[in-house]
Parts: structure tokens; C-alpha cells; sequence
């Protein structure tokens, strides 16, 4: 390929080179700082003129937004059928690790994937995070398609504010709307329950009746446990309702939708769940997925613990259930490092199956600087065990800070092992703010570039592993 005028001095991303009408474009790089050229300039593009003639742009939003208009393979867009997954990336360099895992598999990559707690951990913003993931994608030259999922939205105004950046998946976190009604003593319950404005309404729809769903057989409500759902779950439904309504707005010709309770309380029974998305049908909410709270512990970065079976019965009543309700996925959070989960996963969800992860890629990183940076990854190491009381704040974890070998006494060696223990892999997981924003996150940053291959093969690898497990990649 011919070079392109004004690069001398610049790393150029060959995947990355692409032909715009008249223009061309790439990603280059000098020294840890990239940015995208363009031959010429074009409207809606700001950066600075070279004296060849073309432009070279810093990887702002805006930037991306313009690259998103000119080039649309690169605007995210809704999932296709068939099985997605989620590929989170807390530090913004992993995307070219993930398209490389992505390639060649079934399942349809959700690349631009962080939540409204994770950009606050890491002081990004969606605008920040959506760009890092398009510019990710130019460098590998992967015009496949791809959607971002604004994760474990709050508040309505946060989900505003991903769609007018282009996101298309939004994930819809009610938690803080789901009233613990398991605690609430009978006569509290019924009071609670009979000043629902609903009552009435919900009595005679869901009362004496009973409601068959293939593959799972006859649903019926007691009065109790139509209470407990409804006083449980019925503010959860009227806020996922009024996010899902301020997106329709925002996006008229439609978007992904997806409710997660994978963070209450309690595992989500059949009952709940047929409840919940009866009453969000009835508001017009069209579920893209559905993340349930499983039995079980699905703790971040570790593997299932708990039993499989009891698994495997929860799984098929919530895949019956969507497949009945509206043929919507049923998702997987926490999905990060669940191997022995998730060939029964893909199996038992028949393809209609929606997996997250984000903590493990940032693992991932933190062996590549354990390999090449040791001191780096022991000091990092040091603050994660620090922080740790107050990281794991938020995050359901079953860890023994206690049993923690202390940095000072471990070898090179050691230290990079201990990144295969579930209890200092939970340590650096939960510390990945602490660290991101530290001036730690600036070396790792700079180590992660200076070995961008290394990297992207081990993200390949490890993620690759994931999506072999489950079905999706040969
Ligand atoms: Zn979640």
C-alpha cells in the first residue's frame, strides 16, 4: 500500500486504513499517544493540519461521532438473532483484543459495555468509553457491526445521555426500586400490597387462575405470593417503564432493552419472573433480555460456586419462560471466568443467551504487566490490597482479606501466580478504580501500549476461551 502523506515519524495501524469518498484514513501512533488521519479535511473532524494537507485528529468523542457518520459499519447498532456477548473495557484499550476474540465467532460483540459505577470508579463517561471502543475497532479494521450497552442504568437521565451518544443497548438496573418484601410481616405486606394503585387489577389477572408455559408447565399465584411479586417488584416495573419510555423518545426507530434484577437480593424465581415481564408487557416494554439472579454465587472474576443442577432448573425455567413470553434473551452478568457454567449455559439456553464481561479483561491487562512490569504490578497489588475494604463496597464478595499474602514477602514468580487465585484475583478486580485513577494508571496505561500485542493476544486467548465454552467459537 502506498504510504499516506505527513505519517513519516507515525506507527500506522495497516488494519486500520480505510477510503472515504475522496479521503483516506487511519489510526497512527506516536509514542503512547494515537490518533485518527485523514488525508484531507472533513466536515465535523477537529484536529491539527499537517503540512501535507492532511488533518490529524485526537480521539475525542466528537472524533468519534464524525468517524461513526462517515463511516456507519462503525456506528454501534441493535443485536441480531442468535447469541450476543459483552465485552467490557474499563481501561479503553482493550477493543482490539476483543474484536480479534470476536472474529469468526456466532455471537454478535457488545463492545462499548461499562456501567454508570464503573465510569464512576474509572472517572470515564459514556462519550469517553463509546469512543475508545469505535477507535478500537478502526485499529483492527472490523467493520462487522457491534452494539453498546449503557450498563446498570439508575436513573433515567443517565440513559438520555448514553442514547444521544449513540448507544444501543441499554441495561436497566431497577435495584434500587425492588422493596425487600421477604422481610415485610404478613399484615405489613397485605397494607402495602392493597395500597398498590393496581390492586384490584392485579387480584383479578392473576389470582385463581393458572398459566401454562410449554416447557415449564402451570404457573399459579397463591395470595401470598402475588403480593409478595407485586409489592416486591411493582416500583421496580414503573421505573423500568419510564426509562424505557424517555429512550423511545430519544430513539424513535428503536433500541435494545434490557431489565436486570442480577443484583437483588434474593435468586429470581419463575413466579417473579413471569410476573415482572407480564406487567412490563403491559407498559408496552419489549425485553431484548432479561438477567435474572440465579441461585448460586456469581462473584466477580471467579468461578460459578454452588450447585450446578440447582443451576441448571433455574436456567430452563427462565429460558422457558422467555421463549414464551417474547423470545428474549436471558442474560448473564458476571459473566467473567464462569467455565464451568457456561457449556451447560449454552446449552440449556438454546442459543438465546446474552453474556457479560468486564473485570476479567483488566485482569488480563494486569498480567501483561505482571509479565513485563513487575514492580509496577507489585505497587499495584500494594494498593489493591489497601483499598480493598472500601472497593468491595458494591460488589457481592465472599473474600478473606485475611488469608492475603502481603506484597513484600513474594517473588517475581509469586506474583504473577497469584493472579490465578480466586482470592487476590477478587483483590485486583474490585481495586480497578483505585488504580485506574491513581498515577499507577498512567504506567499501566503506558505499559499496556508499549506491549499493544501482547495484549491483544491474551485478551484473544482468555476471551476466546470463554466463547469456545460456550458453542460460539471453533
Ligand atoms: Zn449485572
Amino acid at each position: 500500500m502506498e504510504t499516506l502523506a505527513g505519517t513519516e515519524g507515525f506507527f500506522v495501524y495497516e488494519g486500520s486504513r480505510l477510503k472515504a469518498g475522496e479521503a483516506e484514513l487511519a489510526l497512527v501512533r506516536a509514542g503512547d499517544t494515537k490518533s485518527l488521519y485523514l488525508s484531507r479535511p472533513l466536515p465535523g473532524f477537529a484536529g491539527t493540519k499537517l503540512p501535507e494537507g492532511g488533518v490529524l485528529c485526537p480521539l475525542t468523542p466528537e472524533n468519534a461521532r464524525a468517524l461513526m457518520e462517515l463511516v456507519p459499519e462503525l456506528k454501534p447498532r441493535r443485536l441480531p438473532p442468535g447469541p450476543s456477548f459483552g465485552f467490557g473495557d474499563r481501561i479503553g484499550l482493550a477493543t482490539p483484543g476483543h474484536i480479534r476474540a470476536a472474529r469468526g465467532s456466532k455471537a454478535f460483540p457488545v463492545l462499548a459495555q461499562q456501567s454508570v459505577r464503573e465510569n464512576a470508579r474509572t472517572g470515564r463517561s459514556f462519550a469517553q468509553v463509546l469512543a475508545d471502543a469505535i477507535f478500537g475497532a478502526l485499529q483492527e479494521g472490523y467493520l462487522e457491526g457491534f452494539a453498546a450497552d449503557a450498563d446498570h442504568l439508575k436513573s433515567v437521565e443517565d440513559a438520555r445521555e448514553a442514547a444521544k451518544w449513540g448507544y444501543t443497548f441499554f441495561t436497566c438496573d431497577p435495584s434500587d426500586h425492588v422493596v425487600a418484601a421477604e422481610k415485610l410481616s404478613e399484615r405489613e405486606l397485605k397494607r402495602r400490597f392493597l395500597s398498590l394503585p393496581d390492586a384490584s387489577r392485579l387480584k383479578s389477572e392473576y389470582l385463581d387462575k393458572s398459566f401454562e408455559i410449554k416447557g415449564l408447565g402451570k404457573l399459579w399465584f397463591s395470595e401470598a405470593e402475588l403480593m409478595r411479586a407485586a409489592v416486591k417488584y411493582l416500583e421496580a416495573i414503573e421505573f423500568a417503564a419510564e426509562m424505557y419510555r424517555a429512550l423511545n423518545q430519544e430513539l424513535p426507530d428503536g433500541f435494545d432493552f434490557e431489565l436486570s434484577v442480577d443484583e437483588t437480593e434474593t435468586p429470581t424465581s419463575p413466579l417473579e419472573h413471569f410476573f415482572v415481564v407480564q406487567e412490563l408487557k403491559r407498559r408496552d416494554v419489549e425485553l431484548t433480555s432479561l438477567a435474572p439472579r440465579f441461585s448460586g454465587s456469581l462473584e466477580k472474576a471467579v468461578d460459578y460456586r454452588g450447585d450446578l443442577e440447582v443451576f441448571r432448573r433455574d436456567l430452563k425455567a427462565h429460558v422457558a419462560l422467555a421463549k414464551a413470553l417474547g423470545g428474549y434473551r436471558i442474560s448473564l452478568h458476571s459473566g467473567s471466568d464462569k467455565f464451568s457454567l457456561y457449556p451447560l449455559f449454552a446449552k440449556e439456553a438454546e442459543g438465546l443467551f446474552h453474556v457479560k464481561t468486564a473485570g476479567t479483561s483488566y485482569l488480563v491487562a494486569l498480567e501483561v504487566v505482571a509479565e513485563r512490569a513487575p514492580e509496577l504490578f507489585r505497587e499495584i497489588y500494594r494498593l489493591s490490597v489497601e483499598r480493598f475494604e472500601e472497593d468491595r463496597a458494591t460488589y457481592h464478595l465472599s473474600t478473606n482479606p485475611a488469608a492475603l499474602p502481603s506484597p513484600a514477602d513474594l517473588s517475581d514468580a509469586e506474583l504473577r501466580r497469584l493472579l490465578q487465585e480466586p482470592d487476590p484475583r477478587q483483590v485486583l478486580h474490585v481495586a480497578y478504580g483505585s488504580v485506574l485513577r491513581s498515577p499507577l494508571g498512567d504506567e499501566l496505561r503506558d505499559v499496556l501500549l508499549e506491549h499493544e500485542e501482547d495484549y491483544a493476544a491474551s485478551l484473544e486467548r482468555h476471551l476466546g476461551r470463554h466463547l469456545e465454552l460456550l458453542g460460539v467459537r471453533g
